[in-house]
Formats: structure tokens, C-alpha cells, sequence
């Protein structure tokens, strides 16, 4: 009976980097999806624009600021047909929003220079998602149109399906997150649609304002094709696309550039997959109900060093990359890796004991 070292539920662009990175350690490694490919979730649905998050200084923005040069080398070195690195310039919605940039401006951790209406910003990027998640997992052995039902530990190894057995399982599962139950994993759907369009008009950078526009890509001497991206709806796993959503996104595009003899070509839709706190959720999995049991005063609001927390045996996890799972991925991958192989450490805010610890406070507060 064949065991892997790895076995990756899901091949999104979370599952896609996790296999890479872990392809550099071993080659026994499955890749599993239930659709018919790779980058045909929430990752094919996506733009998918890399770009700064402007704000004042928190912790997301300073994870979004590591990750985001990370990534566009990243791309440049593995998937260098896959990424345009043309610059977006972010243009301001109202003079409220201008005001809010001036503001913002200590706090740029990129450079970038007045453009046309708006801030241009020279590493502002665009993918290919599919030819990222591709080119990623070329050497990855896969099994598709493959939905995994059951997760059974026996002691020693996982068992999927009753049928695949692995060492190690790694769940990039993104909005379905089925197949661990616990309820401080708190995954918030967010769907969202995007559609490529065919149009006269020629653009040579990205640009962002109520929505993003990419730069185009000559198709023939008067036809150029772009994307446009993309529409929020809250906690929503699925939707059907609408006619509605492509109608706004033409619009607030239009608000951007004058765009001629538009046809729309397709239509992509896909969940984003968010934490409570927008955070995401990388490394192992705290089993809630072993450790309440061990350390019933949790629920009194005891501190416990989270080192004792009891954790499933050889399970890891990275989701929640909400809206920008292109720019963070690459980056949390290898962390995620390097904390499997070499016991690197991660530090709380990406792990999911700050949702665990925050759970447990609320239980005591519920009870
Ligand atoms: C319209 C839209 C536009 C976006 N634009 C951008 C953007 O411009 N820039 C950016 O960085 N991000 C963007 N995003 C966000 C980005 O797409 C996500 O952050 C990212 O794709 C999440 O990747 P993932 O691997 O976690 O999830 P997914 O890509 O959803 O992958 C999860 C995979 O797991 C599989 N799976 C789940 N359960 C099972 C099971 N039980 N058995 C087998 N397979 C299973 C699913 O089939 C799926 O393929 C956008 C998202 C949307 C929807």
C-alpha cells in the first residue's frame, strides 16, 4: 500500500504554493481536488491583481507589506510567463478618499508617483492564476474530480476516503472547510465575480479604483481583452453569476477608463474564504475538545501556555487568504512549510490559536 508524506486537499493557489514548497523536501506528495483542475475555485475566479494595502500601520498591512515583494519575485522566478509587473495606478473614489491617501502617505511602504488621476505604483502587478497554479504543480502528482468526504486518523497515519493513506495532511480547503469541525475555524464565505471583456481600447498599466481593470492584451491589431474584478458579496458559498454583477463592474470600470466596443467574454465567480478577523489561518489545528477537556479552567478565563494545547496529530491548514490570496500565499506557504520541516515557528497572529483562545473567552462569556 502506497503512503504519502503528503497528501493537500485542495488546489487553489494556497494547496498549489503548499506543494511547490513541500516538493523541495520530498517528492511523495498528492495533490487532490474535486474539480477538473487546479485554480478552479475562488483562484480562477480572481483577477488577479497584486497591489499595496494603504492604511495606517496595523499587523494585516505589515503581513500584506512582507508578502507582497515576496510574491512578485516569487512569480518573476517560477512562473515568469504568468505575471505582468506594469505597475496599477490607484485612483481616489471621492476627495474624502484623496484626503484619506494624503493621510496614508507616511505610511506607504512602496513607491510611487502622481499618475493620470490617480497614484501610480510601480509594483502593482496582474496574474495568471491558472498558469501560476499550473506551472507550480507541474511535477505534482494529482488525483482531480476528486471530492474528499472523510478525514480518519488510525493512530499512525490519515486516511482519505477510506482509500489514500498519508503521513501528513494538509488542508487548503478554502470556503469549504467541512472537513475539520471545529468551531472557532470560523471561514466566512465572501463571493465575489469577475469577466474578462474584448474592447477597442488599449491600456498599458492596471488600474484600481471601485474596482480593478487590468492592462490589456492585444488579441489581434483592433481588439484588445481585459479583466475586470471584481464584486463582493458577503457570506455567500455560492451564487449563480448574474448579469447584474457584470452590469456594476462595467460601470465602475467605465468610471475609470472609456472603454470602447466592449463585448464581454466571461464570467468567473468564486468564494473568498475570510477569518473573523481577516487573518489567516496557517500551521496546525487545535483540537477544541481534547484541550477543554484537559484544561477545563480555559472556560474560566485561565491563561494557558498554548504550547500544552492539544493539537490533531500531523494536520495543517492554510486558508482565510480573504481577497488577496495571490499576494500572501507564496509567502505563507513557505513559512508554512518551514514550520512543518524545520519547526520554524509561527507567530500567533497567523496561527489559529488567537481564534481558538478568542473562542474559548466567548464560550465563558455564553455560559
Ligand atoms: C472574483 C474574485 C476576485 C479576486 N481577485 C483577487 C485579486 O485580484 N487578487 C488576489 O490576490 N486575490 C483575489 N481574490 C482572492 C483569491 O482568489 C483567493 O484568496 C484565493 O484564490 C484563495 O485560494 P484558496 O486556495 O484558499 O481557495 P480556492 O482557490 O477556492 O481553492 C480551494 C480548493 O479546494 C477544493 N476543495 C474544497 N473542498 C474539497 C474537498 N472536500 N475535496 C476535494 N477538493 C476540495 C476546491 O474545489 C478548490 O479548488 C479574488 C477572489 C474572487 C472570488
Amino acid at each position: 500500500m502506497k503512503i504519502y508524506d503528503y497528501l493537500i486537499i485542495g488546489g487553489g493557489v494556497c494547496g498549489c504554493n503548499v506543494a511547490y514548497e513541500l516538493h523541495k523536501h520530498t517528492s511523495n506528495i498528492l495533490l487532490i481536488d474535486k474539480l477538473d483542475d487546479v485554480a478552479k475555485g475562488a483562484s480562477g475566479a480572481a483577477g488577479a491583481f497584486l497591489s499595496p494595502l494603504l492604511g495606517k500601520p496595523n499587523n494585516f498591512k505589515d503581513l500584506v507589506t512582507t508578502s507582497l515583494p515576496y510574491a512578485v519575485n516569487f512569480y518573476k522566478q517560477n512562473t515568469p510567463n504568468f505575471i505582468d509587473n506594469c505597475g496599477t495606478i490607484r485612483i481616489p473614489k471621492d476627495d474624502t478618499d484623496e484626503d484619506k491617501f494624503q493621510s496614508y502617505i507616511p505610511f506607504i511602504d512602496f513607491p510611487f508617483e502622481k499618475k493620470e488621476a490617480g497614484y501610480f505604483f510601480p509594483i502593482g502587478s496582474v496574474v495568471d492564476s491558472y498558469g501560476i497554479c499550473k506551472t507550480l504543480t507541474q511535477e505534482i502528482e494529482k488525483k482531480l474530480n476528486y471530492e474528499v468526504i472523510s478525514i480518519e486518523y488510525d493512530g499512525i497515519n490519515w486516511i482519505i476516503n477510506n482509500e489514500i493513506t498519508t503521513k501528513n495532511l494538509i488542508l487548503t480547503t478554502g470556503a469549504n472547510t467541512k472537513l475539520i469541525v471545529e468551531k472557532y475555524i470560523d471561514i466566512r464565505a465572501i463571493w465575489g465575480q469577475r469577466i474578462d471583456i474584448e474592447t477597442s481600447t488599449c491600456i498599458s498599466v492596471n488600474y484600481h479604483k471601485e474596482c480593478s481593470v487590468s492592462k490589456s492584451t492585444p488579441l489581434n491589431t483592433t481588439t484588445n481583452k481585459l479583466s475586470i474584478g471584481a464584486t463582493h458579496h458577503r457570506f455567500v458559498e455560492e451564487r449563480e453569476l448574474s448579469e447584474e454583477d457584470t452590469n456594476e463592474l462595467l460601470k465602475k470600470a467605465s468610471d475609470i477608463v472609456n472603454l470602447k466596443d466592449v463585448k464581454v467574454v466571461t464570467m468567473h465567480g468564486g468564494a473568498r474564504a475570510s477569518s473573523s478577523d481577516y487573518f489567516p489561518i496557517v500551521g496546525e489545528v487545535i483540537d477544541s475538545s481534547k484541550t477543554i477537556e484537559e484544561f477545563p479552567y480555559l472556560k474560566n478565563g485561565t491563561n494557558v501556555n498554548p504550547s500544552r494545547f492539544t493539537r490533531y496529530k500531523n494536520i495543517f491548514i492554510l486558508n482565510g487568504v480573504g481577497g488577496r490570496g495571490f499576494v500572501i500565499a507564496p509567502y505563507l506557504a513557505k513559512r508554512l512549510v518551514e514550520n512543518i520541516v524545520n519547526n520554524e515557528p509561527l507567530e500567533e497572529s497567523i496561527t489559529s490559536d488567537r481564534l481558538f483562545k478568542r473562542w474559548v473567552k466567548n464560550e465563558k462569556n455564553r455560559s
